[in-house]
């Protein structure tokens, strides 16, 4: 059908526009405030409201809130739960290893931590920035790009009320151009402006290829006496075998909540491997099972992590803006921390704004920013930690983490036996075909412990309008079947933690089929499709995931 003519976009001028309200994008919005009071601020965000969207552990150092809101500790905020007790394991299948908090470098203690809802935490930062004078719109995702000079002059929030077919629905309304003299990219962990924008502009030249890990997370409340406030567990090994990277996170943190998590890393080889019937493997595991009897499953979610660091960070300025926080990537792996570094990088960039639009710059390159994060906390931070990925991807993890754990030693005292170590072939590029691997055996779930994905999705709150174009393009569907299905047997029906992707058999040929009103919005297919045929852009503003505190 011919596409009506569209009517033209209205248009919003401000100093800076910001995309995303997670911690990178409210720490900046604030600090811009906080330095240049005058400065126009907006912050655009897919979710619903603020928080919606945000899944993460959390256990957060505070560096950032402390460097950013000195006195929040006086303040009545959902920073509530201190870090009382750290423990580690490696796992067998039905033992466990606690290794001694003393082996362990000291960067990688939690004294002095909070466990949080990181969701909870930006509804909160959210509020700041409003009292500042920020405008902060939820529910309108940035869609497109605009570009002046070849240089970014803002974002145009996406068309609501299109059909599937490309007709405009009664109520289309035409997206908005916010227009900017910089714009801070704060998408998070494969941002999909992100990464056209480090494409076009050849951020990543020189880099080492972005890594990714997917976790998946649920949030229990547990009976009073399973409940141990301020409890952090981390664990490595089972149900994962030594070739594959990841592990899993249990907080006990404010009233009776327990946030139990995996990270599955995405360089793993079979495409057999499902993250999802991993972690409900895990919960089984006696270490952790107890802690659920009698308990009620409140939420699910899954969210790609970056775990690249130091040697995969992008260039992070560009004609017109700047990356911050996890869309270039600045978590720390080993300490699974990255918020306090999303927004120490907010706040980095806020300033050599504030200072450029005070010398009347616009719309050119905040090189400063980028040449001050390596010498920042942020930088660091990551430095000490660089060589745990790759040392943990080449070596299986068990001599992966010990040598990881040397590094990060010889690290603290000032130096490393490896240097600066490469990560190797991208996460899309590590499967193997289907012939070679072993089909994995998961068990049904029981409906109490270990659960399925639709319904774990219906507890995710997820809605979209259903008649929109799908927000999942397969470029070539050829490939998809003679490549993803043939060669690899379909691992994207594995990984996607919501249960979109399907081969069903019609008239006896596999049809890929996409559930995509099920998308959590984690990236994953995005990031592990082993042709990067699938491209994951935002739907209707408002749509995906409602998490209410995770
Ligand atoms: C399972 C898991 C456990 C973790 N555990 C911890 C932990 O214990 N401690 C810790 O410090 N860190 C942890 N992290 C990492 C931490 O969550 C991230 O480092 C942090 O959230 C990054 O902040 P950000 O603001 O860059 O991105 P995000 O928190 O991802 O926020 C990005 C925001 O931008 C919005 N957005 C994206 N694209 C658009 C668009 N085009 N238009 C409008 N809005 C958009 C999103 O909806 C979202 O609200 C964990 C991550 C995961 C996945
Ligand atoms: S479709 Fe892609 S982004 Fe959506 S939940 Fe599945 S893997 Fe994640």
């Amino acid at each position: 059908m011919n596409t009506p003519e569209l009517p033209a976009r209205e248009a919003m001028e401000f100093d800076v526009v910001i995309v995303g309200a997670g911690p990178a994008g409210l720490a900046a919005a604030i600090r811009l405030k906080q330095v240049a009071p005058d400065t126009s601020v907006v912050v655009v965000e897919k979710g619903s409201e603020v928080g919606a969207h945000v899944l993460s552990g959390a256990v957060i150092d505070p560096i950032g809130i402390d460097s950013l809101i000195p006195e929040w500790r006086s303040e009545d905020t959902p920073i509530k739960t201190g870090v009382t007790e750290d423990r580690f394991y490696v796992l067998g299948e039905s033992g466990a290893l606690r290794l001694p908090l003393a082996l362990m470098p000291p960067l990688m203690s939690n004294h002095g931590n909070f466990i949080v809802s990181l969701g909870d935490v930006c509804r909160y930062l959210a509020r700041k920035a409003e009292a500042l004078g920020v405008e902060i719109y939820p529910g309108f995702a940035a869609a497109e790009l605009l570009f002046e000079n070849n240089a970014v002059a803002g974002i145009a929030t996406g068309d609501m009320g299109l059909a599937k077919d490309g007709h405009h629905k009664a109520g289309f309304a035409r997206g908005m151009e916010l227009r900017g003299k910089y714009t801070f990219l704060a998408e998070g962990a494969r941002g999909s402006l992100s990464k056209v924008l480090i494409e076009r502009f050849g951020l990543r030249a020189d880099r080492e290829p972005e890594k990714f890990g997917i976790g998946l997370k649920e949030l229990w409340q547990v009976a009073p006496d399973r409940h141990r406030g301020g409890l952090v567990q981390h664990t490595l090994g089972w149900p994962l075998g030594n070739r594959t990277g990841g592990g899993s996170f249990v907080y006990h943190f404010d009233d009776n909540l327990v946030a139990v998590g995996f990270v599955v890393h995405l360089n793993y080889h079979n495409p057999y491997l499902s993250p999802f019937e991993e972690f409900q493997r895990f919960k089984t595991h006696p270490l952790v099972r107890d802690t659920f009897t009698g308990a009620k499953r409140i939420c699910y979610g899954a969210r790609a992590i970056s775990e690249g660091g130091w040697q995969s960070v992008p260039k992070l300025a560009f004609p017109g803006g700047a990356l911050i926080g996890c869309a270039a990537g600045f978590v720390n792996l080993p300490r699974i921390k990255g918020s306090h570094n999303a927004m120490l990088s907010g706040m980095l960039a806020a300033e050599h704004a504030a200072a450029a639009l005070a010398q009347g710059r616009a719309n050119d390159e905040l090189s400063s920013y980028d040449n001050a994060w390596r010498s920042s906390p942020i930088g660091r931070d990551l430095w000490r930690v660089r060589n745990s990925k790759p040392l943990w991807s080449k070596f299986g993890t068990a001599a992966g983490i010990a040598l990881g754990a040397l590094d990060m030693w010889t690290n603290t005292l000032g130096f490393s036996l490896f240097g600066t170590l490469k990560h190797g072939k991208p996460d899309f590029a590590t499967l193997d075909p289907a012939a070679k691997c072993r089909p994995i055996a998961y068990q049904k779930p029981d409906g109490k412990l270990t659960f399925d994905r639709l319904s774990s999705v219906y507890i995710s709150n997820t809605n979209h309008e259903e008649d929109q174009p799908v927000h999942l393009l397969v470029r070539d569907a050829a490939l998809q079947k003679s490549s993803e299905h043939d060669v690899y047997a379909g691992p994207s029906a594995r990984y996607c933690p919501a249960g979109v992707y399907e081969w069903v058999e019609e008239a006896g040929q596999p049809r890929f089929v996409i559930n995509a009103q099920n998308c959590v919005h984690c990236k994953t297919c995005d990031i592990k499709d082993p042709n990067q045929n699938i491209t994951w852009v935002p739907p209707e503003g408002g749509g995906g995931p409602n998490y209410p505190n995770m």
